[in-house]
């Protein structure tokens, strides 16, 4: 979104390539013009070619005829007696001898009055710088090119100072960018979905549209709106469209840009910034990601001065307003948790506004807008797409479209066809497909077991969701995928459903054992694993899921008070009983799959060939395959 927002500052940055055009225009307009001067005053006099030889004898003869030779390079221009101007030429032959020796000043020494005579009876002789206009053009390249280089340079150096605007070039100044009226709009049509953060944030439109309505009824208008959600929500997107309908001055900064800055700069900077928003009143100050600067003073064991300075300072300022200053604060967060409290007391971000995950017809609203100007083939279909992307932002989604225009272009497409969004698709939620990789048949053999395995376990345990489609062909760091598609989007999971979710993922890894025998431990399972490491944790940290420790939540590492003995939120002994417990966990899922696969290694052979010899199993033809699966009693949860 920052590098969008920058684009807006273009406008003013094309103005360097104008002054260079123009420049051009002169520079050739001026050389043009020497041209011509040169052609009708210069050298290139209107004359008549006589033999250079007769030019000599007729400057040693007194009836030459002769009143002045002048000598320009290898050009001798004649003129005569009874002439002005010259009016005869000769060209000075390449030995050059002839003529030094026979041409020479025949009046040289004579004191005046012999002079004039002689210089009546013989040719002065006059020498010349020549007019070289190869020397000219090379000048033009060897001085020209640098002087032309330096003043671009200086005029995009101009340009930048200016563009930074005036105030910009202190540093104590802020690097605020303004977004007037003019500025390319983002409205509220541009925000997909999210109905429910949009309509708080009308309110605020309103507010600064008729603040009169409210201050009527002596209702105080908020001054600081806290924009707290996951990263590519659309936070940044809603607050310019708060600006954009409105349509009041926008002063943005990062809170990413005060961390760059000098000891005691960000609290200088917050105070301009301020100061500048209420010259402008009505107006918006934004401060995006603002736990770059606000997090909790004491989470971190003391956060840097620098960055405590600046948070107070924007403490000051917003309770330095007054209720008419018009000003409001908008500010956005991925991590309300880490933020001061201070921050969220009233009078300051006292309004929170939500900006949640979109829900799959929010999905679909946003792919909607992003695929609005991409030709999609008719076989596209955006709502199942909608579908599969549970858990992905409005940004992921606006990649997701991105990415598939490209890869229709890559294929030399006219349209996007459905399969290019399903690349599109995957490439985004695990990463480029890796055709260059060639697995062996051994390896080829162990991902499609492995595969089948989280598929088999995945499609037998009752609470799992459903398997999508499975693939071995490599993608990002995998070697294949097994996906599995909730059928809606829930925003609680009960145990039963996080344990199969343990439990096939297990699956790949314990198929291979079954298959190849002993520990044949491969590192294709070691993001598995990984994933089946953290939601143990989460489940017994977080969640209480925990056997011994069910109901019991502990504090985690980044947010709680630490024990001096061990360096955690909590006690050695409460320590050991959590790993033990996760391990319990992790155990339980291996057993689990192990019983699941073992009753139903048939499937598990059928599943494991199947992928082996069409790489990819599609939803259609997975029923087929996995018809005939039993529930085994040992991998039921009591
Ligand atoms: P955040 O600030 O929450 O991290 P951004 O506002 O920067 O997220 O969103 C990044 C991009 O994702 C936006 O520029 C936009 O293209 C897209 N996007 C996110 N949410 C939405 C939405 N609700 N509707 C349309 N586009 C969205
Ligand atoms: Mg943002
Ligand atoms: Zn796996």
């Amino acid at each position: 979104m920052v590098e969008k927002m920058n684009k807006n500052t273009k406008n003013l940055k094309k103005k360097p390539g104008n002054s260079v055009r123009g420049f051009i225009f002169f520079l050739i307009l001026f050389l043009f013009g020497y041209a011509m001067f040169n052609s009708i005053f210069g050298g290139n006099v209107k004359t008549e070619d006589v033999a250079l030889s007769d030019v000599v004898a007729r400057a040693n003869d007194e009836n030459g005829n002769i009143k002045k030779i002048t000598v320009s390079g290898n050009d001798l221009l004649i003129t005569l007696k009874d002439k002005e101007a010259p009016t005869q030429h000769s060209r000075k032959d390449s030995s050059g001898t002839l003529y030094e020796q026979g041409l020479k000043n025949n009046c040289e020494g004579l004191s005046n009055g012999e002079l004039k005579k002689c210089q009546e009876k013989y040719p002065t002789i006059e020498y010349e710088e020549p007019v070289d206009y190869s020397g000219i053009i090379f000048n033009i390249i060897t001085l020209g090119v640098p002087i032309l280089i330096i003043i671009l340079f200086f005029s995009y150096m101009m340009r930048q100072a200016q563009s930074m605007n005036k105030e910009n070039m202190g540093f104590g100044k802020a690097k605020a960018k303004l977004y007037g009226p003019d500025k390319k709009k983002v409205t509220f049509k541009d925000v997909a979905g999210n109905e429910a953060a949009k309509q708080d944030l009308e309110e605020i439109v309103d507010f600064l549209k008729n603040p009169k309505k409210y201050e009527v009824l002596g209702a105080k208008i908020p001054r600081g709106v806290l924009l707290a959600g996951d990263p590519g929500t659309g936070k940044t997107l809603m607050a310019r469209a708060v600006a954009g309908e409105a349509n009041v001055p926008f002063f943005s900064i990062s809170g990413s840009e005060f961390a760059e800055m000098f000891v005691g700069v960000g609290a200088s900077r917050v105070r301009d910034l301020f100061s500048k928003a209420k010259k402008n009143a009505p107006s918006i100050i934004f401060i995006d990601e603002i736990d770059a600067v606000a997090h909790k003073r004491d989470a971190r064991g003391g956060a840097g001065r620098e960055d405590e300075q600046t948070l107070n300072q924007i403490l000051v300022e917003m309770d330095g307003f007054d209720n008419e200053s018009g000003v409001i604060v908008m500010a956005a967060t991925n991590r309300v948790d880490m933020l001061d409290k201070a921050l969220l007391r009233p009078g300051r971000f006292d309004r929170h506004v939500d900006v949640a995950l979109p829900e799959r017809k929010d999905r679909l609203a946003i792919l909607k807008v992003h695929f609005k100007n991409k030709p999609l083939d008719e076989d596209v279909d955006l709502d199942s797409l909608a579908a599969k992307t549970a858990g992905s932002s409005g940004a992921d989604l606006a990649n997701i479209a991105n990415e598939a225009a490209i890869t229709a272009a890559r294929e030399g497409h006219k349209t996007i066809s459905a399969n290019d969004v399903t690349e599109a698709f995957e490439r985004v939620a695990i990463g480029p497909k890796r055709q260059s990789k060639v697995m062996n048949d051994h390896e080829k053999k162990l991902t499609a077991y492995h595969e089948a395995g989280h598929a088999i376990v995945g499609h037998v345990l009752p609470d799992s969701d459903p398997v999508h489609k499975v693939t071995i062909i490599p993608r990002g760091h995998t070697g294949g995928v097994t996906w599995f598609l909730p059928p809606e989007d829930r925003s609680y999971k009960n145990i039963y459903e996080l344990k199969d979710i343990l439990a096939r993922a297990m699956g790949g890894r314990i198929a291979e054992k079954i298959i190849f025998g002993k520990d044949d431990v491969t590192t294709g399972a070691s993001s598995d694993l990984k994933n089946v490491a953290s939601l143990a944790k989460e489940m017994i940290i977080e969640e209480g899921m925990g056997n011994e420790t069910r109901n019991l939540v502990f504090p985690s590492e980044a947010t709680g008070y630490y024990t001096i003995s061990t360096g955690k939120p909590y006690s050695e002994k409460t320590a050991e009983l959590i790993d033990k417990e996760i391990k319990a966990l992790s155990d339980e899922a291996a057993k689990r799959a192990e019983i699941v696969l073992k009753a139903n290694k048939d499937v598990l052979d059928r599943l494991a060939n199947a992928l082996l010899e069409k790489e990819t199993l599609e939803e259609e033809e997975l029923p087929a395959l996995l018809k005939g699966t039993t529930l085994p009693e040992g991998a039921k949860l009591h």
